[in-house]
Order: C-alpha cells, then sequence, then structure tokens
C-alpha cells in the first residue's frame, strides 16, 4: 500500500474548498507525482459539483475534469495522483455510496470531513471497498 505525502497547504486547500461549497459536497482533482511506493500531492484542482443531488452526492463537473486532465498533462513533472471530495455533516470515511461506485479504482481518494471538525483521510479502492492509507504531511 502506497504512502501519500501531502503539503500543509494542499490539506488547507481541499478544506477552504469544501467549507466554501457547504452544505454541498465539494469535489476535484489532486496532482503531484507517483512513484511505486509513494504518491506526492503538489496541487489541488477544484471542480464543480454537478451531480443533481449535490448535498449527498458528487460528480465531477466532465468540462472540468477534462480540462484539468489536460493541464496536468501538458506538464511534464505532474502525473493525475487522485480525487478529493468532501462530507459537510460527515463521516471521514466513505459512505456506503461512495463505495458501491467508484469511477477511478486506480487512485486514492481523499475525504474532508468538516463535521464535528475538518479532517482530511486518504483512502484506496480495493476489491470493490476502500482502504485507509498512511499519510505524512510536509510543509513543503
Ligand atoms: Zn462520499
Amino acid at each position: 500500500m502506497p504512502v501519500i505525502h501531502v503539503a500543509e497547504k494542499g490539506i488547507e486547500e481541499m478544506v477552504r474548498h469544501s467549507q466554501r461549497e457547504s452544505p454541498r459536497e465539494a469535489c476535484g482533482i489532486l496532482a503531484g507525482k507517483l512513484d511505486d511506493d509513494s504518491v506526492r500531492i503538489k496541487k489541488v484542482y477544484d471542480c464543480e459539483n454537478v451531480h443533481p443531488n449535490p448535498n449527498g452526492e458528487y460528480f465531477l463537473k466532465p468540462e472540468d475534469q477534462l480540462r484539468i486532465f489536460l493541464e496536468i498533462e501538458e506538464q511534464e513533472d505532474m502525473d493525475l495522483v487522485g480525487f478529493y471530495h468532501s462530507h459537510p455533516r460527515g463521516p471521514d470515511s466513505p459512505s456506503l455510496i461512495d463505495s458501491s461506485k467508484y469511477y477511478w479504482p486506480g487512485y486514492p481518494m481523499a475525504i474532508v470531513s468538516l463535521s464535528p471538525e475538518p479532517s482530511v483521510t486518504f483512502w484506496t479502492y480495493q476489491k470493490d471497498r476502500f482502504h485507509p492509507v498512511d499519510v505524512v504531511r510536509e510543509r513543503f
């Protein structure tokens, strides 16, 4: 299982985006560097949540997703490394809905919970369920 390295700044950006969108779920894309045994998150991209029930589910706006994927691809030292979405009222773990359909099983998902206080946890998807991933928070 890979270790995820993320800057405090990246965590703060995800939390701020989630607070701005609350009570709607926020969602976005994470870019950085993928190695064999580690994932380094360097950039957080906000997306618009276009799900018809945005207070309980999320769906990344396809135009945002395409634009961001292309932007990441154009940068030589950047890879797509994951996704995030928020749970404005918690919990700080994937919901049943999250586990029932995950569109990017090869990539980790960060969950931003705003309740009872802001927290960000990371998960990988294997064998139809999410597993928690170790995170190293850094000040780079
Ligand atoms: Zn969720």
